[in-house]
């Protein structure tokens, strides 16, 4: 018989005991955590003006590392939208723009200064991560695409640290699991999608033996 138990939980963190659980099943769980669990982070940056000293790539690369807390249940992944459209529609993509420019005095751009430009609740974790310094006279205009991706795309995506381990009086066939989220969904969150992405994972395997063994017994 498999039990799981709530031992500890906080806006950041969820600890969970789980009980006669195969460890494969467990271990499976924790990386879907880390890989599968859908995220929002910026996927398409347009850049309409850059004069500050940053390199464009530089800057694309380093926007594109921002988390945004993310709403998995209104938008999509581009593969499963079928709009087609490179920079997405409103279904799978959350559009923001990033205006700057430093007039008399330097000035550092940070996530806060993302704005949106449709009413959403997508929205950088942090409003306090600095993105580049402009020195008077210089100045970025961007458009940005926030788009649903997964960790075993790109590490930005990665939705959550997690961890395996072992009770120290524990009975043998118990384990505890550990997430940390990165602040692009509620931990609990987490810990469902990486339940539903073991299942769909365990559908896609099932069709996939169906198909192999209809295609069998035809020749
Ligand atoms: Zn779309």
């Amino acid at each position: 018989m498999i039990s799981v138990k709530l031992l500890e939980e906080d806006n950041k963190s969820i600890r969970i005991l789980l009980s006669g659980v195969p460890l494969a099943v467990a271990n499976a769980i924790r990386r879907m955590a880390i890989n599968e669990v859908p995220t929002m982070a910026i996927e398409e940056v347009l850049i309409i003006e850059n004069s500050s000293s940053m390199p464009n790539d530089v800057l694309v690369h380093r926007i594109s590392l921002i988390p945004f807390i993310s709403d998995i249940d209104r938008y999509v992944p581009p593969e499963e939208c079928g709009c087609g459209k490179r920079l997405g529609c409103e279904r799978c993509a959350a559009r923001f723009v990033l205006r700057a420019e430093a007039k008399d005095e330097p000035i550092t751009v940070y996530s806060g200064d993302i704005v949106p430009e449709e009413e959403t609740t997508v929205k950088p974790v942090s409003p306090r991560i600095p993105i580049v310094k402009l020195s008077p006279g210089q100045k970025i205009e961007l458009e940005l695409y926030v788009r649903v991706g997964r960790g075993r795309q790109h590490a930005k995506w990665q939705a959550a640290i997690a961890t395996l381990y072992e009770p120290e009086a524990g009975g043998g066939d118990e384990r505890i699991l550990y997430i940390e989220s990165i602040g692009f969904l509620p931990p609990r969150r987490i810990l469902v999608e990486a339940a539903k992405a073991l299942e769909k994972k365990a559908a896609e395997l099932e069709a996939l033996f169906q198909e192999a063994l209809q295609q069998g017994s035809t020749k």
